[in-house]
Formats: C-alpha cells, sequence, structure tokens
C-alpha cells in the first residue's frame, strides 16, 4: 500500500482516497496506515493536500473513492460527531477557538461528545499551568499561542484515540512552537495516537516516526525519518529534482536546518 506501512496493529488506516473539491481533485489515491501510539506527519507545500486528508478522517469532507477505517471499522457511515465519539478528534488549522467565550468555556466545548478517558479539563490545566489563571478570560484576549494551547485542551477533553493536529506552529515564534511540541510525550504516555499536518519539515522529522509528503493530492515519498535523504524530501515537496529545486526556498530543514517554510 502507498504510503502505509505503520508500526505495531493499524489504529487508522486510509486506502486509495480520492477527494474532490467540485471539480478540483484534492487528493488522488493516498493511502497510509498509522499504528496505536504512534506519531506521523504529513508534509507537502500550500495546497497539497493535507487539511482536506484530515477533514475526510474526521468526516468533514466526503471522499469520492477509497475509504478510512479506524480500529478496523470502515468509517463511511459515521458523521463527524459519531467519529469523534469513537475518539477521532482534530486540532484544525487556525485553531477555530470560540472568541467570545472564555478558556473554561472552550474547554467545556470539547467534552460535548466526549468519550470516557483520562483527559479532564483540570488535567489540561495541569498540562498548561498557567491556563486556571486565566480560565475566566475570553479566548480573543490571548496571544496566538495561548490560543493554541486552548485548541489542544479543547480536543484533549474529548478524549481522543486518534488526535489530528492541522499546522499546530503555523503563525507562532519558534520558542512557543517548541513549548507546544513539548506537550507531546504526555499526550502519548496518555495512549493517543497523533497524526499531524506540518509544514515545517524539521518540526515533522523531529517527532514523527513516519512521513508522507503530498504534491497536488499525491503521495510522492513516506517513510521513517531516518530512510529519508534532504535531497528525496526537497524533490517530493516540490515534485523537482533536487538539483533543480529554489534551495534557498527549500523546506524548511529538509538539510537539516531549522526554519519556517514561510
Ligand atoms: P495549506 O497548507 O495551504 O492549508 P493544504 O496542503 O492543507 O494547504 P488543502 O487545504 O487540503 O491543502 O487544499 C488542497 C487543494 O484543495 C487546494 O488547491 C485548495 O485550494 C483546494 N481546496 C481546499 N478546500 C477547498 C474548498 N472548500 N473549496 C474548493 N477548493 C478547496
Amino acid at each position: 500500500m502507498t504510503g502505509g506501512g505503520g508500526g505495531g496493529s493499524a489504529l487508522l488506516e486510509v486506502s486509495e482516497l480520492t477527494v474532490h473539491h467540485g471539480q478540483l481533485r484534492a487528493l488522488s489515491d493516498v493511502s497510509l496506515s498509522v499504528g496505536a501510539g504512534e506519531v506521523q506527519a504529513i508534509i507537502g507545500a500550500n495546497g497539497a493536500g493535507k487539511t482536506t486528508l484530515l477533514r475526510a478522517i474526521c468526516g468533514l469532507k466526503a471522499p469520492t473513492s477509497g475509504f478510512v477505517r479506524f480500529d478496523g471499522a470502515d468509517l463511511a457511515a459515521l458523521r463527524t460527531e459519531r467519529r469523534v465519539a469513537a475518539g477521532i478528534v482534530m486540532v484544525p488549522e487556525g485553531r477555530r477557538l470560540f472568541p467570545s467565550l472564555t478558556v473554561q468555556e472552550n474547554l467545556q466545548v470539547g467534552a460535548a461528545y466526549a468519550r470516557k478517558g483520562p483527559w479532564t479539563i483540570d488535567r489540561v490545566y495541569e498540562l498548561f499551568p498557567w491556563m486556571p489563571e486565566r480560565r475566566r478570560q475570553l479566548a480573543a484576549q490571548l496571544s496566538g499561542g495561548e490560543q493554541q494551547a486552548v485548541a489542544i485542551g479543547r480536543a484533549l477533553v474529548a478524549n481522543p484515540r486518534l488526535l489530528l493536529l492541522d499546522e499546530l506552529s503555523l503563525g507562532l515564534a519558534p520558542v512557543i512552537v517548541a513549548r507546544i511540541y513539548d506537550t507531546l510525550p504526555e499526550l502519548l504516555a496518555s495512549g493517543v495516537t497523533i497524526l499531524l499536518v506540518e509544514q515545517d519539515v524539521s518540526q515533522a522529522l523531529r517527532v514523527a516516526s513516519r512521513v508522507h509528503c503530498l504534491l497536488e493530492g499525491r503521495t510522492t515519498l513516506a517513510g521513517a525519518p531516518a530512510d529519508l535523504t534532504a535531497a528525496g524530501i526537497e524533490s517530493a515537496y516540490f515534485g523537482l529534482s533536487s538539483a533543480a529545486a529554489p534551495g534557498a526556498a527549500g523546506p524548511a530543514g529538509a538539510a537539516g536546518g531549522a526554519g519556517e517554510t514561510q
């Protein structure tokens, strides 16, 4: 299976998924497999289809063909809220908090279709110790990094088995991004499996056991970070040979450096 091959038993299996937005074919025959307890990353340039893939997995976008299986069951008939109740929860790009609700109220929203499990609002407050003091503050008054933390907390109180993280680092300073990523080990220790979308390739390579590169809706590369070369990633990311790729504008960290892609 193209792009498949996660270790352990597959919690999530995406097979030959094709998704259209109107006439536009946003995803073409994308397959991947994520084992329980893994972190896998989707990388790719703007418009590659990364968000479309996450939206199809959580039921916000119906595929044209192919299937998504979760814990062995085909999800086609399950609406998004049923998928949340089954344990598939997304932190969307841009956070999408309710700006006129408080921190605490935003967290309560996340519990609406919650499974039973270890994550409660109090546990989220332990994960982000600055948060309890700010719980009555409106989400609109928080910094971007604080809003990202609340968005993660809102997802956690649903007690996900599979957490889909879309562009956590977008628009955040590197030190804030590092702090957000520092929370991943605790999420994994609580039994959560993670599939994340990340434009910062160096960040994706650091945290994921397997990386999938999308280009114009197709998987152009997939593998464990140790098995991928900078030239191979650059070529897959841009669809160019590495000699022809615009080196200075290459995907951040593909050659081992740090930085943002945009
Ligand atoms: P980005 O990093 O910019 O978010 P992405 O890799 O997440 O990009 P998608 O947002 O999945 O890419 O978009 C894939 C393609 O589908 C793009 O060409 C985009 O313009 C198009 N697209 C996405 N959402 C819609 C929509 N609701 N209606 C029409 N076209 C869409």
